[in-house]
């Protein structure tokens, strides 16, 4: 394979490798943590990495390495590796940058565990964040300091989905001879193709889209292939947070299908969206897929489709928020997203009770704010089941 070939050759057929000892066409589970060398020669020649092997799972895996060519050709990137979940992904990807002494400039609305990792814990190795206040690309310009190294974002956002223009970051960041990375998990590699847009490095929690199914956690890093070889040699190797065998099997099976779930998903959402937008117990929407949403433009020429994450503000606020989800009969109430089963959250009663009132707010992050990974159910069953729980 190559990445010449169409996106859905490429989730399909992209680093599948068929058992050679016994014809299984399915790429197998390599479920060991170790790996036998033929005599003493072979196995310093490996650990020397003067011959290509395997030899322990940490430091490579036969179906890993599937998984990461996989995510590879269909980010477009040089090279990915998989990690154990995706805030794994994430720590280690920034972990691969920074100093003591650097600085980030990062979005303001991206998940609460990526937010913490840029705002607690860089700090206590001597790195700091600014997070920018605004959408727009003159304000991360004034951001950036002489010793920023990184520009991390998200887009579309979680879970309030703005909209960031990717080529206008990424060319503010090259501009400064500085990588830019970005969190492509709302979108997947489906919609959004970042790398081509010219951002440095894609980071993904598997988790969601890429595995599909809500069975597997993981996390991947997309990138040029001596940073990734760096972060395989002296983050991953040394912090450990490596992704099981079986679990890069399962993700690997999802991806067969990501080009088919993504447009199902996608076309459920917006007509969720619409439905909701009508609605006399909905105040807001935020969805990019409406015209009204101020990132619909940028998102209309940066995505495919818009992704299948909507949050909406529902009337009543705090207890408005709890009553829909309450109510709701087929949505889970349950954290994740990506799923092929529609889920619910409701974050301030939640993800976000934690946070101070005013800092939520000032991400959009309302009481009443609902969000919803909109599944592959029928979606008349889900605007249905939406309509009985708004009845109030
Ligand atoms: N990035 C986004 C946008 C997420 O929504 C999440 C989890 O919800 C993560 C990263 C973290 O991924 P994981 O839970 O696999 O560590």
């Amino acid at each position: 394979m190559t990445n010449e070939h169409r996106f859905a050759t490429l989730a399909v057929h992209a680093g599948e490798a068929p058992c050679a000892a016994t014809g299984a066409l399915d790429t197998p589970i390599y479920q060991s943590t170790t790996f036998v060398s033929a005599s003493s020669d072979e196995m310093a020649a490996v650990y020397g990495e003067q011959k290509f092997g395997y030899m322990y799972t940490r430091y490579g895996n036969p179906t890993l390495r599937g998984l990461e060519q996989k995510v590879a050709a269909l980010e477009g990137g040089e090279a990915a590796l998989a990690f154990s979940s995706g805030m794994a992904a994430i720590s280690s990807s920034i972990l691969g940058y920074i100093q003591v002494g650097d600085h980030v400039v990062a979005a303001r609305s991206l998940y609460g565990a990526a937010y913490n990792f840029l705002n607690k814990k860089l700090p206590r190795l001597g790195a700091s964040t600014t997070f920018v206040q605004s959408t727009l690309v003159e304000d991360f310009e004034k951001a950036l300091r002489p010793t920023t190294r990184l520009i991390y974002f998200e887009t579309p956002s979680n879970p309030v989905l703005e909209i960031l223009d990717i080529a206008a970051l990424a060319r503010l960041a090259r501009s400064r001879g500085i990588p830019s990375m970005i969190d492509n998990t709302f979108a997947s590699p489906a919609l959004q193709q970042p790398l081509a847009l010219g951002v440095t490095v894609v980071v993904h929690s598997a988790t969601k889209y890429l595995c599909g199914h809500g069975d597997a956690m993981g996390g991947m890093v997309i990138g040029p292939k001596e940073y990734i070889h760096e972060l395989s040699h002296e983050i991953l190797r040394d912090f450990g947070g490596v992704m099981s065998p079986f679990n890069a099997w399962l993700i690997l099976r999802g991806l067969r299908t990501l080009h088919v779930r993504m447009p199902a998903h996608c076309s459920n959402a917006q007509r969720v969206a619409e439905f909701l937008d009508q609605h006399h117990a909905v105040e807001h929407v935020n969805y990019p897929g409406l015209p009204k949403h101020p990132g619909h433009e940028l998102a209309k020429k940066q995505m495919k489709a818009f992704g299948a994450m909507i949050s909406f503000e529902v009337k009543g606020g705090y207890e408005g928020g709890k009553k829909v989800m309450d109510r709701v009969k087929i949505f889970a109430r349950a954290a994740s997203l990506g799923d092929t089963r529609s889920l619910i959250v409701h974050p301030a009663s939640t993800s976000h009770r934690a946070v101070p009132y005013e800092q939520r707010l000032a991400v959009g992050i309302t009481d009443g704010l609902v969000r919803l990974s909109v599944g592959l159910e029928a979606v008349e069953d889900l605007i249905a089941d939406l309509d009985q729980a708004l009845a109030f």
